[in-house]
């Protein structure tokens, strides 16, 4: 029932990157009195902080912008296919400017801890200045990729040179003339950084624990004819991501994989590979992510890749993956990454075979001995996924905090609300269709569909909105059997929940992530459910019969009637 307390903000927004920027566009348009709280000084998320050398866009730039807004994509102009990270800033601040929507953000305030007040139907938050706030709904825009991890290696403080994670590569230009560099890592991030401090520093060793498949990225500018043609066909751009399963403009080839000969396999891949971004990944068949056959034989195309590209025939093939076949991981792009390996600057230390022991004052210490460094940069991944949820203390109705709930892995209702923490959305969160796509075609997605959740709130006086446990167990259920057809449920990568620099994560148990089942059947689940009044979702007053939940493909058939 209607409570009189007056929080101080109807709705509260935790990070200021691309979804936190698109949805407070989205409740400002509604005149909702709302936020945006931010831990870092500026706007940006992912294009704020990751500023090492190599940071760009995998995705198309043009299907990154935002698409809500004619006026925007009619002004913009990417300059490069794939835009790197000082541009995709700009990008971000001018949409911002241009909306007027800086008056509507804090910065340098991290949320510390949010507490659900169920005697009033809201949040209370405790801020890192000092200051508690309490808001209706409490929106979580923390980003996927947000809390870097670094190794659990002996003697890190030690080190006197400079160290840091490619999250926090510093603002200021730093001069690697000269200087010996240390790489640890080689998953997308490293394999976009390598090739670029290769050609700045005197040294660079490369410490490789497993390798990982990579393929070129084909960038290339934009001018500005290719740029009107691009503004354009927007519409149609837009159409073809949301018609492919991941939100890109590259569309499987829905040709069976034995339907053809091997020699028509080959020319696709030929063709892909010389294609910008993707194509190779997400334009192949469908059966190199289900099927161990198509994809060892896909692999074993890529490998030869390597081996054509890495003078060295013996470091080539220490670059050639074996525990994991093309494309069940993450699919890093790159430019110029294997030719990196052909510099008489740079060296790759196996430490699967020579592992490293500690790390010393002076630089690194493996099995083989130690090597000097002047700069030691940890490319070493993000505690993924739910790392920023952990990070804050987050309290449901009974106390119960979110990170114990999710100790084993993340259990939401269609990756944006949680059983026991009412009025909390996520539009981008674990187990959400935008977890594992285009990220701004999945974000404009979950923003409008918590931003509808509150219009309806708001039109039907409700103050109190939770999913059923029966509804978070079904979704949680369809988002495990998603993962049981995909070769990717092997892989150890943050797919999977695997960190071997967080305790519990090391690979074992599979967390369930991200949602498999692709971008346009999310789509229709979610607009069904939203269609039908949120079945599986309790309302306060005049809600829907508690349980009453209707099944995920349920909700797919009601959308699509
Ligand atoms: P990552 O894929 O998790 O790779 C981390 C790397 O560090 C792996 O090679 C890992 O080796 C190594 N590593 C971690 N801990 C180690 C340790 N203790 N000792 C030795 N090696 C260690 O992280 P990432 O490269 O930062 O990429 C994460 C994700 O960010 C990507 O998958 C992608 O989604 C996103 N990203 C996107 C872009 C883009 O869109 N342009 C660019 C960069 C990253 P093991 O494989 O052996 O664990």
């Amino acid at each position: 029932m209607a409570t009189a307390v007056q929080p101080d903000y109807e709705t509260i927004i935790i990070g200021a990157g691309v979804a936190g920027i698109y949805q407070i566009k989205r409740l400002v348009d509604l005149g909702i009195h709302a936020t945006v709280l931010e831990a870092a000084p500026d706007l940006g998320g992912t294009w704020y902080n990751n500023r090492y050398p190599g940071a760009r866009f995998d995705s198309e730039s043009y299907t990154y912008g935002y698409s809500f807004s004619k006026e925007l994509l009619a002004e913009w102009h990417w300059k490069e296919h794939f835009s790197a990270q000082p541009e995709n800033l700009r990008y971000l601040n001018f949409v911002a400017d241009r909306l007027d929507l800086r008056r509507h953000m804090q910065f340098g305030c991290r949320v510390e801890a949010a507490r659900f007040d169920s005697d009033n139907d809201l949040w209370r938050l405790r801020v890192s200045d000092g200051r508690e706030l309490s808001c209706r709904f409490l929106i979580l825009a923390v980003g996927l990729l947000s809390v870097p991890t670094l190794p659990r290696i002996p003697g890190r403080e030690d080190f006197r040179g400079r160290a840091f994670h490619t999250f926090d590569w510093p603002h200021e230009p730093l001069d690697l003339a000269g200087k010996r560099v240390a790489v640890l890592g080689t998953g997308a991030t490293a394999i976009q950084l390598i090739p670029e401090v290769a050609k700045k520093a005197a040294q660079l060793t490369v410490f490789q624990r497993r390798p990982n498949w990579a393929a070129p990225l084909n960038n290339r500018p934009i001018s500005e004819e290719e740029m009107d043609g691009i503004r354009a066909r927007y519409d149609e751009i837009f159409a073809t991501c949301d018609r492919s399963p991941y939100g890109f403009v590259h569309e499987p080839d829905r040709r069976g994989f034995r339907e053809v000969s091997r020699e028509e396999r080959i020319a696709l891949w030929d063709r892909l590979y010389d294609e910008p971004g993707f194509a190779i990944w997400l334009a192949n068949f469908l059966e190199i992510f289900s099927d161990e056959e198509a994809n060892a034989e896909l692999s074993a195309y890529l490998a030869n890749r390597i081996r054509q590209r890495v003078k060295d025939p013996v470091l080539a093939e220490k670059l050639i993956p074996r525990d994991h076949g093309f494309g069940v991981q993450r699919v890093p792009m790159e430019s110029g990454y294997f030719e990196a390996y052909n510099r008489d600057n740079v060296r790759l230390v196996d430490i699967s075979e020579t592992p490293i022991e500690r790390i010393t004052e002076r630089g690194i210490r493996t099995t083989e001995g130690e090597s000097e460094f002047d700069i030691i940069v940890y490319a070493t991944g993000f505690d993924a996924i739910t790392g920023a949820y952990d990070h804050i203390d987050i309290r449901g109705t009974d106390g119960e905090a979110l990170r114990d709930k999710w100790r084993d892995g993340p259990s939401t209702f269609v990756g944006m609300m949680i059983h026991g923490f009412p009025n909390l959305l996520m539009p981008n969160g674990p187990q959400s269709g935008s977890a594992s796509t285009n990220y701004p075609r999945g974000i404009e997605v979950g923003v409008d569909w918590c931003t509808r959740l509150i219009e309806y709130m708001r039109a039907h006086g409700h103050l109190r909105a939770e999913p059923t446990r029966e509804a978070e167990e079904r979704w949680a259920a369809h988002v495990a059997e998603m993962y049981q057809k995909l070769l990717m449920r092997k892989a150890k990568s943050w797919f999977t929940g695997y960190n071997s620099n967080i305790e519990g994560h090391e690979a074992g148990r599979i967390r369930y992530f991200i949602y498999n089942g692709g971008m346009p059947k999310y789509r229709k689940i979610i607009q069904g459910i939203a269609h039908m009044g949120y079945e599986g979702v309790v309302f306060d007053g005049a809600g829907n019969p508690a349980g009453t939940t209707t099944s995920p493909a349920q909700a797919a058939g009601m959308a699509s009637s």
